[in-house]
């Protein structure tokens, strides 16, 4: 699924730095442990074109794949392979060797675990065979001063870089993984919370006025005659009116006030420390605001709005009976005639929606 635009090619580009730092210092802990040696010229030769040319043919190579991916999973096979070659073309110099090898596998956990560790710890081995079959099997057990420091660069830049590249990671992932929990929460038309996220809002709003106290007015609002909008002036108009509706709700609403898409064409507000005629006052305010909207583009379009809301009360039981209160107040709102915003009266709280209709007010327009 690793297309050239796709996670291949970012993961080449994500490679390529690490890769010219890793090669470039490495360059110094081998030539001074293959000096001594005095290898063949095409040894050294390998070794220039290993240490500068490879990393930027490697990036080529892999951008320029179909598959990016797959290119770079064999560059890191080629990287290891060499490795091993160098390893043995050192002598084992069992410094110079740990730090090229033990910085390649590093690198081999980190782009792709244990699997391409693996793989790569066999190729590490066959360029270890390769050399001892061209250059003589031979162990060089010490290391000289200036060897050792040629290997410093490699021991302290490369583990520094390769961490860099992971830290610059984790702070994108982490920034995906924010958007897609908001992507999660919220309703892709409008912006509002989506159904799941405000239902869960209104469930802790509902503990916390157990709890506190406190005073809170629930508001289902419907777009009336929804269906003849999508019918008259098609889906898409439909759909601005939706969003419309959205933007009217946002400036209808103050700070605390979370608005959700309750699916369709029905909305839903939580109003925290708000009475019931604060509640019916602002949602009068947004009926009245979408009554008064016009489109230029489709000049006989009328929006209204059915809104049913219920405040809280101790009586109430759980967070789905307070929204079924003001379901059936939203309901009482159409039978009485649409356009309007219909309340449950809480003076009778002992009255159930389900056995016998609450008292409503509609509030005088
Ligand atoms: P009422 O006054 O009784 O509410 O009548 P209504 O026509 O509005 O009836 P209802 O609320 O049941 O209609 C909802 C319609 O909303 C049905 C469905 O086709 C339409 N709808 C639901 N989701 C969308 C959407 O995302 N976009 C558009 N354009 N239409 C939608
Ligand atoms: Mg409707």
């Amino acid at each position: 699924m690793d297309t050239r635009t796709g996670k291949g090619l970012s993961f080449a580009k994500r490679i390529y730095l690490p890769r010219v730092l890793g090669k470039g210092v490495g360059l110094f802990a081998v030539m001074a442990a293959v000096q001594p040696l005095s290898p063949p010229a095409w040894v050294w030769a390998f070794m220039l074109f290993n240490g500068l040319l490879w990393p930027h043919l490697a990036y080529l190579w892999a951008a320029r794949s179909k598959t990016p991916y797959q290119a770079e999973q064999r560059n890191f096979f080629l990287d290891s392979l060499m490795g091993g070659f160098w390893a043995g073309a050192m002598q084992f110099n069992p410094l110079p060797t740990v730090t090229v090898l033990s910085m390649i596998t590093m690198n081999n956990v980190a782009a792709g675990g244990k699997a391409l560790a693996i793989r790569a710890g066999m190729a590490q081995v066959a360029g270890m065979l390769t050399a001892c079959v061209l250059l003589g099997a031979e162990f060089q057990p010490d290391a000289t001063a200036f060897q050792v420091y040629a290997c410093l660069p490699m021991l302290t830049l490369y583990p520094a870089a390769l961490g860099w590249v992971c830290y610059r990671l984790a702070i994108k992932l982490a920034e995906h993984k924010r958007r897609l929990n908001t992507l999660s929460l919220t309703d892709s038309l409008t912006g509002l919370l989506n159904h799941g996220a405000w239902k869960d809002l209104m469930a802790r709003r509902f503990h916390g006025c157990r709890k506190q106290r406190s005073e809170a007015v629930v508001a289902l609002i419907d777009i009336d005659h929804f269906k003849t909008i999508n019918d008259t002036f098609g889906h898409v108009v439909g759909d601005q009116v939706l969003r419309q509706v959205s933007i009217e709700l946002r400036g209808a609403l103050r700070e605390g006030d979370k608005a959700g898409r309750y699916g369709g064409d029905e909305f839903c507000v939580i109003l925290p420390s708000t009475t019931e005629a604060q509640a019916c006052q602002a949602m009068e305010r947004l009926r009245e605001r979408v009554a008064a909207y016009r489109d230029p583009q489709t000049p006989h379009l009328r929006i209204s709005l059915s809104i049913g809301l219920c405040p809280f009360d101790p009586s109430l039981e759980t967070p789905d009976g307070w929204l079924r209160q003001a379901d059936t107040a939203l309901y009482v709102a159409k039978r009485n005639g649409r356009d309007r915003v219909m309340a449950t009266h809480r003076a009778d709280t002992s009255v159930t929606p389900s056995a016998e209709p609450p008292a409503f007010i509609s509030l005088a327009r």
